[in-house]
């Protein structure tokens, strides 16, 4: 069953082909190339170019590997992803799985689908690309196991949405279809805490269909800053999304600094993951807006390896994500 991705367990799948974990460089775990929602209307981030810019300015920046975050049913543009990818020379690697109930329109096939659906999709973009849309018809391709280059773009993460404090009908059955695609593939899984809350039982979900807790990361959890909730749940095994610099509206980046400074120094060093999770047009400089994706290695990672040290940052933007992001169950 798990033809399509022997051969490269221990390794990550990125938009360009499959790499050795170390190679991967520094990585920025959540960012959005591409994205369109409901949401975030007037801010979508839809223009090749720009996009292009913005990536080329991360690089800049410090970054050598991007996760893209934007799951299924949201303006992904595989196809654009890799092109960034080659013309920029940054390493991507895309996410397949869906959102949260919120992103898509009431009858969108991700909030319908059944379990198998929802699966037989989420692999075939692991394996073969081709999942947008989600079609899960007799008319999509073959998962094919010797795909170059010329193939579609395959996903190298998979995601679920969870709401605020809640894990609804359709989460339940994205978690059971992440849990079938991870047991088959080892692709490593992304869950989305709507300000951080329901870690615990996100994992709780996860571990039941077979994703282990050190396979999985939880994303957003700094949006509840909270050091002892990072330590427990790092102790658990997960990795900690954190990706939410530059929100001086909820708080400075100082207290992220401090959390993550704790939660490091308190047994979370090898489980931290550092992103910025931009998102929105009117934060792109490429797009008109500020501060950019280059904010966090310009601002943010100084002062995090003046208060954290150069181990624990290597840790953060080398050795966790790898570890991540390499295929195993
Ligand atoms: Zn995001």
């Amino acid at each position: 069953m798990s033809g399509a991705a022997t051969g490269m367990r221990g390794q990550v799948r990125t938009v360009t082909g499959d790499v050795e974990p170390d190679a991967l460089g520094t990585v920025n775990y959540h960012e959005h190339l591409f994205q369109r929602s409901p949401l975030l209307p007037g801010d979508d981030l839809d223009d090749e170019d720009a996009s292009g810019r913005e990536a080329a300015e991360l690089r800049e920046s410090g970054f050598a590997t991007l996760v893209d975050a934007t799951p299924l049913g949201l303006g992904r543009r595989p196809d654009a992803i890799r092109r960034i990818s080659l013309a920029t020379g940054l390493t991507v690697v895309m996410t397949t799985g869906a959102h949260r109930r919120e992103h898509y329109a009431a009858d969108h096939p991700l909030l319908t689908a059944s379990e198998d659906d929802l699966a037989a999709a989420f692999l075939r973009d692991l394996t073969a690309g081709a999942a947008e849309g989600l079609a899960p018809d007799a008319s999509a391709p073959e998962p094919d196991p010797e795909a170059g280059p010329e193939a579609a773009p395959r996903a190298g993460v998979l995601k679920v949405g969870l709401g605020y404090w809640r894990i609804d009908d359709a989460a339940r059955r994205a978690i059971s279809a992440v849990g079938a695609a991870h047991r088959d593939t080892g692709a490593p899984v992304m869950v989305h805490l709507e300000h951080g809350t329901a870690a615990h039982e996100a994992l709780d979900a996860l571990t039941a269909v077979g994703v282990a807790a050190d396979r999985v990361a939880l994303a957003h959890i700094d949006r509840n800053p909270d050091p002892g909730l990072h330590v427990e749940l790092a102790a658990r095994g997960a990795f900690l999304g954190y990706d939410g610099a530059a929100r001086a509206r909820d708080w400075p980046d100082s207290v992220l600094i401090d959390c993550l400074t704790e939660a490091a120094r308190r047994g979370g060093a090898d489980r931290v993951l550092l992103g910025g999770d931009v998102a929105r047009a009117t934060r792109y400089r490429a797009y008109g807006g500020i501060p950019g994706l280059r904010y966090l290695g310009d601002r943010f990672v100084p002062r995090l390896r003046d208060a954290a040290g150069d181990d624990v940052v290597d840790r953060i933007l080398r050795r966790n994500p790898a570890a991540w992001l390499a295929w195993r169950v």
